[in-house]
This record gives C-alpha cells, sequence and structure tokens, in this order.
C-alpha cells in the first residue's frame, strides 16, 4: 500500500516545494539523529525524510499524487534504506540551498524573470458597475534598447568570472553540531551568475533593463469590488538581463457613494416618503447605479422600516450576466409645519379613528401593566 508521505510531512497535497521544504527542515531539527538519539525517533527521521526524498523529486511525486508508491517499485530508484537517505538533503534543509556538492549545480545565469508589480487606484461605485478603462502610469523597469538586454557594450562579450570559476557560487567550512560542513554562498562577484560583464552597456550598466515611467491602460471588468486584483500579464518589470517580465496587478479601491452602500452584489439605498404616501400608497421613482430613473411601487400602509426590493438593479457580478438587487429602505416623514387648514383635517381624522386609537391604548396598558406584574413579582420573591 502507499505510504502517506503527505501526511508524514504534515503538508496539504498541494503544498509548494518550499512549504515541502520548509516542512521537512523542522521535523529533521527535531528528528536527525545527533540531536535526538531515540529508536522512536530514529524511526520517525527515517520515514520522514524517506517522505522529503519522494515529494521534493517531481517524477517521484507525481507517481504519489497518481496513487502510486515511487520507493516499493521493486528495486531501481529505492529509498537508499538505512542511514541518513540523500546526505546532501539533510545539509540542505539545514543551511539551505547549499549541498556540499557545488561541482553538480549550475551558476543561476544572469537572466532572471522579471519581479510582479502592485499598483492601486480608485474606482467610483459607477466605474465598478459599468466596467471601466483605467489610464495608469507606473514607474517600472524596461528592457534597455541599447543593448536589447545583453548589458554588453558594442559586440563585447560576458567572460568567465574569475572569482567562483564560473560556478556562481564560492565555499566555505563552517562548524556545526553535525561537524565541520562545507556551505556554499553566492558568488560576491558576480552574484550568482558565472560571468561578468568587462565592458557594459553604457546605458544600463550591465543590467540589461533601466528604470522607466510607462503609460498603462488597464481594462477594469464589471463588476470589481474593494480588494479585488486585475492582473495583467507581462506588464510588470523586466528581469535582470533581459529576463522576461513579471505581471502587473493592479488592486481596486473602491470609493464610498453617497447614495448607495455596496453589499456585495447588493446596494442598499433610503427612501424617504410623505406619511401619507405610506398611508394611502404611491409610485415613487428613484435613482439606480445602471439603469437610470426607476419606479418602485409603495404599498398602502407601508410601516417605517420596511424595505422594498427591486429586483436585478444592483452591481453585475463578475464574469456573468447575473445581478444583484437594490434594497429600497422606507423612511417615512411625518409633517412639521401645518397650516391651520391641515391641522383641522388631521383632527378630523383622528375623530374618525377614536375607537383603534382606543384599542392600541388599551393593548398598550395591558401590556405594560402584565409587564409590570410580573416585574413586581420577581421582585417580591413570588
Ligand atoms: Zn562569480
Ligand atoms: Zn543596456
Amino acid at each position: 500500500m502507499a505510504r502517506d508521505y503527505y501526511g508524514l510531512l504534515g503538508v496539504a497535497k498541494n503544498a509548494t516545494d518550499q512549504e515541502i521544504k520548509r516542512a521537512y527542515r523542522k521535523l529533521a531539527r527535531e528528528l536527525h539523529p545527533d540531536v535526538n538519539p531515540d529508536e522512536v525517533a530514529q524511526a520517525k527521521f527515517k520515514e520522514v525524510s524517506a517522505a522529503y526524498e519522494v515529494l521534493s523529486d517531481a517524477e517521484k511525486r507525481r507517481i504519489v499524487d497518481m496513487g502510486g508508491d515511487p520507493l516499493e517499485s521493486g528495486g531501481g530508484a529505492g529509498y537508499s534504506g538505512a542511514g541518513f537517505g540523500g546526505l546532501g538533503d539533510v545539509f540542505e534543509a539545514f543551511f539551505g540551498g547549499m549541498s556540499g556538492t557545488g561541482a553538480t549545480r549550475k551558476p543561476r545565469g544572469r537572466v532572471q524573470p522579471g519581479a510582479d508589480s502592485l499598483l492601486r487606484t480608485r474606482l467610483s461605485l459607477a466605474e465598478c458597475a459599468v466596467g471601466v478603462t483605467k489610464h495608469l502610469t507606473v514607474d517600472t523597469a524596461i528592457l534597455c534598447d541599447v543593448c536589447t538586454g545583453s548589458g554588453t557594450n558594442g559586440n563585447s562579450k560576458p567572460v568567465r568570472c574569475e572569482t567562483c570559476g564560473g560556478a556562481g557560487e564560492v565555499q566555505s567550512v563552517q562548524r556545526s553540531f553535525l561537524g565541520q560542513v562545507l556551505t556554499s554562498r553566492p558568488c560576491p562577484t558576480c552574484r550568482g551568475a558565472g560571468e561578468t560583464i568587462p565592458d557594459p552597456c553604457h546605458k544600463c550598466g550591465g543590467d540589461g533593463r533601466v528604470r522607466a515611467r510607462r503609460e498603462i491602460a488597464a481594462p477594469i471588468p464589471a463588476g470589481v469590488a474593494n480588494g479585488m486584483r486585475v492582473r495583467l500579464a507581462a506588464q510588470g518589470e523586466v528581469g535582470p538581463g533581459g529576463g522576461h517580465a513579471g505581471d502587473l496587478y493592479v488592486e481596486i479601491v473602491e470609493q464610498p457613494h453617497d447614495v448607495f452602500v455596496r453589499d456585495g452584489d447588493d446596494l442598499h439605498c433610503t427612501v424617504r416618503l410623505p406619511m401619507v404616501d405610506a398611508a394611502l400608497g404611491t409610485t415613487v421613482v428613484i435613482d439606480t447605479i445602471l439603469d437610470g430613473p426607476t419606479e418602485l411601487t409603495i404599498q398602502a400602509g407601508t410601516q417605517p422600516g420596511e424595505i422594498s426590493v427591486l429586483r436585478g438593479h444592483g452591481m453585475p457580478r463578475l464574469r456573468s450576466g447575473a445581478r444583484g438587487d437594490l434594497l429600497a429602505h422606507l423612511d417615512i416623514v411625518v409633517p412639521t409645519k401645518l397650516d391651520a387648514k391641515q391641522t383641522d383635517l388631521l383632527r378630523k381624522y383622528k375623530g374618525t379613528r377614536e375607537r383603534e386609537r382606543a384599542e392600541v391604548m388599551s393593548a398598550q396598558s395591558e401590556h405594560n401593566s402584565g409587564l409590570f406584574a410580573r416585574l413586581r413579582a420577581s421582585f417580591s420573591g413570588r
């Protein structure tokens, strides 16, 4: 049966190489026989080392992901078993990036991929709703147009680095609890490239790229929201030596709106209604974000705080035709300045509702006396 190599390292099935290495490093520090000589720890250390040997190897990891076990395939590339497994891996786990076998390593090269960049842009709610092309200015690294990335002047060529002999790294002896170990670090002269440029390009100084201010047209789709990032492939920085550009991410900073408050795809607004309209019912026209003035039907007898919903008049959903809703919170306005005639009319109206008023009042007083009775009972200990 296939062993659970991911479980042994305590990482998820989709863990990155970095996460796998980190998890192994941590366990190796705890379980290494020099640190932890007891038998259980040693057995565990062997298992953990085997798991790392498998998961750090793309081909072996692929076999695991297909349900197989690369260490059980009858001979061949079997786990070396007893001892420390790949000793180089242990060293690498402890000291990161070196393995004492520099000869097998290649210099990382002068040409490197460029970094991703992040830019923030303010958008109004309306721009988020319809989508917009934003013209942005970005300070970034672009390909040097004099040497087109080579970093050399005219027809001159890079030469092998004298400090590291072209290996890209230099080695030194370090002391540790494992005894003396050989460690490597990137060559300080060529910074790991393995070669230097004796006659560099006059414009970029050999870097193959220059700083520049660029104008970028960023297409922002309808339905974006605060904090979302739009990715523009290969619009980031050009890498050292003219390496291919990273990506540019444009992060949306949504500005608050005067009328609408956004909640996902839904919008909320407040509609003020005269008391009489709430009592009799009416139709009002309200503004919407995408559909202009739109009719909203108010039912007779509408109470303060009720919500009337306009389905499909909210924000568009990203990459779909669907729309959220517009929720109108109804605020009932009581008239303040009544003239003599209006006051008279309202008195007359009040006269027609005496019985109902009495019912409301008595229901209220019953409720209150019930409440007081319960309070009294609770104070007197019943
Ligand atoms: Zn060097
Ligand atoms: Zn140049």
